[in-house]
């Protein structure tokens, strides 16, 4: 049986739809994400799951049991909240033990399981400290090691990585990922960071509007898009609306190509089997990695080609404004 299956599941505010008809098999010991752009219904779904909200429709269960009538303490689910909730008051350890305190734990099982947490997540040497002492990313720990304390079987993370800067964020995405492997638990992570979703999940849930618009893992996901919305907020991509010319005429319909499946030619030529546009260049906009090409094509149609640079050797001699380009790209891509 999944971890966690949702089937039909729907919730409205307002006569809103905040999740519209969600269906969902959650596997156990699975790196699951939930990712959508502010307001697309993770968070409620999240919640349903906890318990914290009730849905109009639908069933979900834990582990082959039905939750209807579960309370959220009743549930084997534990939740790690963006803003932490930590006691300031409180050490860090007792931060950790308190859950045990109100289940009734005795005072030395307590403090020993609260201190292997502690050292799960390498802060048992500052475990006298309060809150307010420590950094963002140490905060974030003990908030995890709170919750993994209770040794739930499913752990949800409410965009538990959004208040930390960039290069703490992505440290500390490789430690979680380490940390769920290692304790083999489900994790239900949510997220509206694209990059975070792919980089660390076994499979996403692309919300939109309250839908889920596909699932699958991150590779899946990012090479085969199945919307227009999966398609350019799962990375980038090109979407062009047209026919194919010349001798692949026939095919219609919507094309989106990834800005980096593309290249730009100034003194080579499109090899026979790929597919191209003309355009004028329009913007070159250096990031460092990449060097990212915007073509205008007719009508105005944007269309942009992400280069990384022969090693070492940047672009001496690249494009000018307002160039004739071609763009092409293999039509596997
Ligand atoms: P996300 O987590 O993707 O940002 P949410 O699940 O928080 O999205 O919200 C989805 C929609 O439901 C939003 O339009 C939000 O305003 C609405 N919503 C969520 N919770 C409530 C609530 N308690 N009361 C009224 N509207 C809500």
């Amino acid at each position: 049986t999944s971890a966690v299956a949702l089937d039909n599941v729907s919730r409205r505010f307002n006569g809103v739809a905040a999740v519209d008809r969600v269906s969902l098999d959650i596997a156990d010991g699975e790196f699951f994400s939930l990712l959508g752009p502010s307001g697309s219904g993770k968070s409620t779904c999240l919640r349903l799951i906890a318990g914290f909200e009730r849905p109009d429709t639908g069933t979900i269960r834990l582990h082959g049991r039905d939750t209807v009538d579960l309370p959220p303490y009743r549930r084997d689910v534990n939740t790690v909240f963006q803003d932490y909730a930590l006691f300031p008051h409180l050490s860090l350890l007792d931060n950790v033990a308190y859950g045990l305190m109100v289940k009734g734990v005795g005072r030395s099982e307590r403090m020993n399981r609260a201190r292997a947490m502690l050292r799960l997540v390498e802060l048992e040497d500052v475990h006298n400290r309060k809150p307010a002492h420590l950094s963002g990313g140490q905060r974030q720990r003990v908030a995890l090691a709170r919750a993994l304390v209770n040794e739930p079987r499913v752990l949800l993370l409410d965009e538990p990585l959004g208040a930390l800067d960039l290069k703490l964020r992505e440290q500390m995405q490789g430690e979680l990922k380490t940390l769920q492997r290692r304790l083999g638990i489900t994790f239900i992570f949510v997220t509206h960071d694209q990059g975070e979703a792919l980089s660390m999940s076994d499979r996403v849930a692309v919300f939109n509007r309250g839908r889920i618009e596909q699932v699958d893992n991150p590779r899946q996901l990012y090479l085969t898009p199945r919307s227009i919305f999966v398609a350019n907020f799962v990375g980038s991509a090109n979407v062009i609306e047209g026919e194919l010319a010349r001798e692949l005429t026939g095919e219609n319909g919507i094309f989106a190509i990834r800005p980096e499946f593309a290249r730009i030619h100034r003194l080579t030529r499109p090899a026979a089997d790929e597919l191209s546009v003309n355009g004028e260049l329009s913007n070159i906009l250096f990031q460092g990695a990449m060097t990212r090409y915007e073509l205008t094509l007719a009508r105005g149609v944007r269309f942009t080609v992400s280069e990384t640079h022969p090693a070492g050797v940047g672009t001496p001699d690249g494009p000018a404004l307002g160039q004739r380009l071609t763009a092409s790209w293999p039509r596997a891509a």
